[in-house]
């Protein structure tokens, strides 16, 4: 038989063969019979993609890099890269069995030296004691095993080997004492009355500061109280002693649990990074959201703080916001285009029945007109004829005007959507931040005033605000455009944001006029830092076809006072801002 080479052939060639030789029409099945029919051999190096796909769902993801593994090799799934799976997998492996081996035969020779010293305060039975606790409480987990180590190994090098004296933070209950009696020798009145001060100062951390910090951990909490009770009540030596002693194995607790929260911290913003990826795969064409999203991301990768965890949940929650609107519209629009669908098939089945109805009894007429015998049989029939074919137009009057109406819907509908788009406009100033330069916007700003306000009065601190405005924009949006003018707002937003603290506010006011909160800080300082904005603007300039555009900005300063608004505060700014431009511009002027 001669080789087919046209595909086409191939494939109906394929098709028959599985059909007579009753072979089950399986893509395995398939596969091999076209390659026995076009004479070719199956690729061996095909990805393989969906056995790839599987493995990395299911390795595992408790620790960040096992995350991040796990993440790598799922990108290059995706990309089809063999290569890159490969490498991220060799590297991970190595990475594994290299930080392993080095650090456990180091961790396991201090075990030794530590287990061989002799610590003051620490027998035998209660290193055994710690270590069981720290083995039984890693679990499988090797990782946790060995950050517990070397955790219990940091706690009993801090206890004193007893060869050495090193510093009284590191003393043994016995000698902590001793110091206190020997304090009183050289210095009686003022240690005796410092002492009762003391434990009170302990008693006072361990129940307030302490066991309030440890509301997730009863056990710990009650034991904290405990403590707190007994160092109130403690007189004797051999109660202080009973006290230190209990006191260390407390903290020796309190690092296991910190190292926990630690673990448990890391694995809830790993997960946090998951989902916010994951939502960037779901809002594929909107670049505001990815915007927002790419701030979360950002946030999220800093150090935290409340402040950086309360600006991520205000970007999620406007991202959230945006969606549910989206998605509403674009129910609408789908539900109407599906009821416009199904009426226009209804139309088309109707109009066809009622046609080939027409049909078949205009045949029987004509039947009838060919036996006619007579002119009055003919009369009958022609009688017939007039009547079906007044039902038929009737019929497609109705039909016509069905589908007029059809078309009211639709227009209708598409009414209704642009109505919705209108709204998700207008509505979208509940958002908090401003669509161009991603700082706060009016709305934003209000918030975060009155939680600075707030703040401020709790703690007692001074709270500044500047109001900035560009100089001589429209000359530079008229010179350059109204995109670049755009572009040198993104920038001062930018370098604002680079040059202030992180705990400073950026606004859009309006316009090329932005609102700065600084928090904890006293006028002079605040104008000093609207100063040293000034200034990173003539280094940082804004670059517009490689070329520096210098952009400068008239500020005024003040400080809020108890009987202020946020609108009066505002205007004083505003006010001093004013002041600025008439005396030059490019400066700071203070209200005070
Ligand atoms: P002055 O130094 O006195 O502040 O002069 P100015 O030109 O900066 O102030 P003016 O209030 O006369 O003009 C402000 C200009 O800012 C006018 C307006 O077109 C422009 N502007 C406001 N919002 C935007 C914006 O979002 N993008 C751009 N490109 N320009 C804007
Ligand atoms: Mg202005
Ligand atoms: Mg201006």
């Amino acid at each position: 038989m001669t080789t087919l080479t046209n595909p086409f052939e191939i494939a109906r060639e394929t098709l028959r063969l599985l059909a007579t030789r009753r072979i089950p029409p399986t893509p395995d099945n398939y596969l091999t019979l076209y390659h026995e029919i076009s004479g070719t051999h199956p690729s061996k190096d095909a990805f393989p993609e969906k056995q790839l796909r599987t493995l990395a769902a299911a390795l595992p993801k408790n620790t960040p890099e096992q995350l991040r593994l796990a993440r790598q090799l799922e990108e290059a799934v995706k990309a089809g890269n063999w290569d890159n799976f490969r490498e991220h997998l060799a590297q991970f492996v190595s990475a594994l069995a290299e930080a392993q081996k080095l650090a456990w035969s180091e961790l396991i020779t201090n075990l030794i030296r530590q287990w061989d010293a002799k610590h003051v305060g620490l027998t035998a039975a209660r290193k055994r004691e710690s270590l069981d606790h720290v083995l039984s409480g890693a679990g499988a987990n090797p990782e946790t095993l060995f950050n517990r180590l070397q955790g219990l190994m940091r706690s009993w090098g801090q206890g004193k080997e007893s060869e050495t004296q090193t510093s009284p933070e590191t003393q043994s209950s016995a000698t902590l004492a001793e110091t206190l009696s020997a304090t009183t020798v050289s210095n009686p009145t003022q240690a005796e009355d410092l002492l009762p001060e003391l434990r009170e100062l302990f008693a006072f951390t361990l129940e307030t500061a302490i066991a309030t910090q440890l509301i997730e951990s009863p056990q710990l909490s009650n034991d904290a109280k405990l403590l707190a009770a007994d160092i109130r009540g403690a007189s004797k030596l051999e109660q202080m002693q009973d006290f230190l002693t209990r006191l260390k194995r407390f903290a020796f607790k309190l690092e296991l649990l910190a190292e926990d929260q630690a673990e448990l911290r890391r694995s809830l913003l790993s997960l946090l990074r998951l989902l916010v990826e994951n939502i960037t795969e779901l809002v594929v064409d909107d670049r505001w959201l990815h915007g927002q999203i790419d701030v979360v991301r950002d946030i999220i990768e800093k150090p935290l703080s409340q402040r950086t965890v309360d600006d991520a949940e205000r970007r999620l929650k406007e991202v959230l916001y945006k969606q549910s609107q989206l998605k509403a519209s674009l129910f609408e629009a789908r539900d109407a285009i599906k009821q416009m669908l199904a009426g226009f098939v209804d139309h088309l089945a109707d109009f066809a029945d009622a046609t080939s109805e027409f049909h078949d009894k205009l045949e029987g007429c004509a039947e009838k007109i060919s036996a006619a015998n007579d002119i009055s049989e003919l009369g009958n029939v022609l009688g017939e004829v007039m009547r079906e074919t007044r039902t038929i137009q009737l019929n497609a009057q109705k039909s016509r005007d069905e589908l007029r109406s059809t078309q009211e819907k639709v227009k209708k509908s598409e009414a209704r959507i642009h109505e919705l788009e209108m709204e998700l406009e207008t509505t979208s100033d509940l958002v908090r931040h401003d669509q161009l330069t991603g700082v706060l916007n009016r709305r934003g700003l209000e918030d975060m005033f009155n939680k600075e306000v707030a703040r401020a009065l709790r703690h007692d601190t001074l709270l500044c605000v500047g109001l900035l405005d560009i100089d001589n924009f429209k000359k530079l949006n008229d010179s350059l455009g109204h995109d670049v003018g755009d572009q040198a707002l993104i920038h001062l937003a930018n370098v604002c944001r680079e040059t202030l603290r992180p705990q400073d506010t950026v606004a859009r006011f309006g316009g090329e006029e932005f609102i700065i909160l600084l928090p904890e800080t006293p006028l002079a300082d605040a104008s000093v830092a609207l100063t040293r904005l000034q200034r990173e603007l003539t280094k940082k300039f804004f670059l517009n076809d490689n070329e520096k555009v210098l952009i400068t900005f008239s500020a005024g300063v003040t400080q809020m006072l108890p009987e202020d608004t946020q609108a009066s505060v505002i205007k004083r700014a505003d006010e001093a801002m004013y002041k600025a431009k008439q005396t030059g511009k490019n400066r700071v002027v203070t209200a005070q």
